[in-house]
């Protein structure tokens, strides 16, 4: 049976069950083509309250289940992901705009989430600090309670699943906030495959809409933590709240991530990595490679091999064949995008490639050489398929390019090793690539930015998990 068959949620959001979201129905939009896919419910303030406080009491019997327990429901939905991958990858693709091969590697990192944070619940639950005559004391971790996950539409599973998976794990509940243009590919499957687990009721609550929804599930009275993945704008608004209701927020926000091309690096490796890091995804990652710092001796022939790369991806709907560059996801990002390259042009940047909109929200590869440093096309987050090209000619000047920028997510080196360890240790950025492109990411990895690229939290990897997803208790008793 279809995982994600429309007669169970349509219309409807999840709380303790499929019911009527409170505040009507939004449609599902294709990107590619316009064309509404179905609709689904919108959660009221109500509907969050609700959710709340079904999640803060249904966590207290999870949270003391036996580790195998919960260890067996995420071991199972990680078999879950991989067996319904091709339906998921489906409404990842239509939904999200993004190819085929973006979409499997979605679910195949659901299933590593879920499969990494199986392992969660044996490890040691905290540190015996004395044992003597008079006293044991103990420092011992236990669940927050109730955490919100707020998502982008991006990498829109990955990026919830990153946090639901642990925070599960971990003997929390979780309110599930998706961005809601993905909110089947990356709202409704997720809630479809706990169930399908086994993940006892009234532990994951599927609440879809917008900024005010997402406004709701910080302010919900049971929840302890947010684990924010999107905007920069939207990232400091949430910690202002969180700080005010004395809660925890873990943001992971925006980037303009800088790819360092050192003299003698090898150019077919450098345009391929180039390429995949401006225009993976038509550049929609907070990883995308946003400002190009490449050496003047081989400035001139690294453009030409970018536009040619460029001007050979194929663009168009990408469930209808070999596509590399799908829509981008929505008319106003579009505008955005197009806006901020006409400008760049204005103002004297040359265009080595693309820079004209193609039909609906599909835009090309774009470069941009030349390009003014106080240009916003250079500074600010441009989340669209487009390289800025800058020349450097000494390290120092390459290393002060890329610290230049006010994020500090990714930022990635090609070229000789030694000198890109020199240049490792005086950036700021919260990840470093050495001969690889900036968009990287594993299920183990500690992800997460500095500057305004997130608030120095780290989601993933069991340490970072444990510590955002725990609280520690200090224990203490005379025998
Ligand atoms: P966005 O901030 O507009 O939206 C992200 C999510 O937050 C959505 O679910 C949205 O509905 C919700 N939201 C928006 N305003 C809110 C508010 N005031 N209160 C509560 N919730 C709110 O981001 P976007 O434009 O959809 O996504 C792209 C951004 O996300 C880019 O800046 C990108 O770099 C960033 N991003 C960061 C990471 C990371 O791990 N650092 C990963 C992916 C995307």
């Amino acid at each position: 049976m279809p995982l994600l068959e429309e007669s169970l949620w349509n219309s409807k959001i999840n709380v303790n069950g499929w019911v009527p979201g409170g505040a009507g129905t939004q449609d599902v939009v294709e990107p590619a083509t316009g064309n509404v896919l179905g609709v689904l419910g919108v959660a009221s303030a109500d509907d969050v309250l609700r959710a709340s406080a079904a999640a803060a009491k249904a966590q207290v019997s999870w949270a003391a289940k036996k580790p195998e327990e919960r260890a067996a429901v995420l071991r199972k939905a990680g078999l879950l992901w991989e067996e319904h991958a091709e339906e998921i990858d489906g409404w990842l693709v239509r939904e999200s705009g993004g190819i085929p091969a973006k979409a499997a590697l979605e679910t195949h990192t659901a299933a590593n989430e879920c499969f990494e944070a199986s392992a969660l619940p044996s490890l040691p639950a905290g540190d015996v600090l004395t044992t003597n005559e008079e006293r044991w004391s103990f420092a011992r971790r236990r669940p927050v309670g109730v955490v919100s996950v707020i998502a982008p539409f991006n990498f829109p599973l990955i990026l919830a699943i990153r946090a639901v998976a642990p925070a599960l794990a971990l003997g929390n509940a979780v309110l599930l906030k998706p961005d809601p243009r993905t909110s089947v590919c990356a709202g409704v499957s997720i809630m479809r495959i706990f169930e399908e687990a086994g993940l006892p009721e009234g532990l994951l609550h599927l609440l879809p809409g917008g900024a005010e929804v997402g406004a709701a599930v910080v302010e919900a009275p049971e929840v302890r933590v947010i684990a924010f993945t999107g905007s920069t704008a939207a990232g400091r608004k949430i910690g202002e709240s969180a700080a005010r209701l004395l809660k925890r927020a873990h943001l992971e926000l925006g980037g303009n991530s800088a790819m360092i091309v050192l003299p003698g690096a090898d150019l077919a490796k450098a345009a391929s990595a180039a390429a995949f890091g401006s225009f993976m995804h038509q550049g929609q990652i907070c990883m995308a490679t946003g400002r190009h710092i490449v050496h003047q001796d081989i400035y001139e022939d690294y453009v030409a091999a970018l536009a040619e790369k460029a001007k050979n991806l194929p663009m168009g709907d990408p469930k209808s064949g070999i596509v590399a560059i799908g829509p981008v996801i929505d008319g106003r990002q579009l505008e955005r995008i197009d806006s901020m390259v006409q400008s760049a042009v204005a103002g004297g940047a040359r265009l080595a490639a693309g820079g004209t909109r193609g039909e609906g929200w599909f835009y090309p590869p774009t470069v941009l050489a030349d390009l003014d440093p106080e240009h916003d096309a250079w500074k600010e987050e441009i989340f669209g398929p487009v390289a800025p090209v800058r020349s450097f000619s000494t390290i120092e000047e390459a290393i002060e390019m890329a610290n230049s920028s006010s994020y500090g997510l990714s930022l990635s080196i090609l070229g000789d090793v030694g000198m890109a360890m020199k240049i490792a240790d005086r950036v700021e950025s919260g990840k470093v690539h050495i001969n690889e492109q900036t968009v990287s990411d594993e299920a183990n990895s500690p992800f997460g930015g500095v500057k305004d690229s997130g608030n120095g939290g780290r989601i993933g990897g069991a340490a970072a998990n444990m510590e955002a997803f725990t609280e520690t208790q200090w224990l203490t008793m005379r025998p």
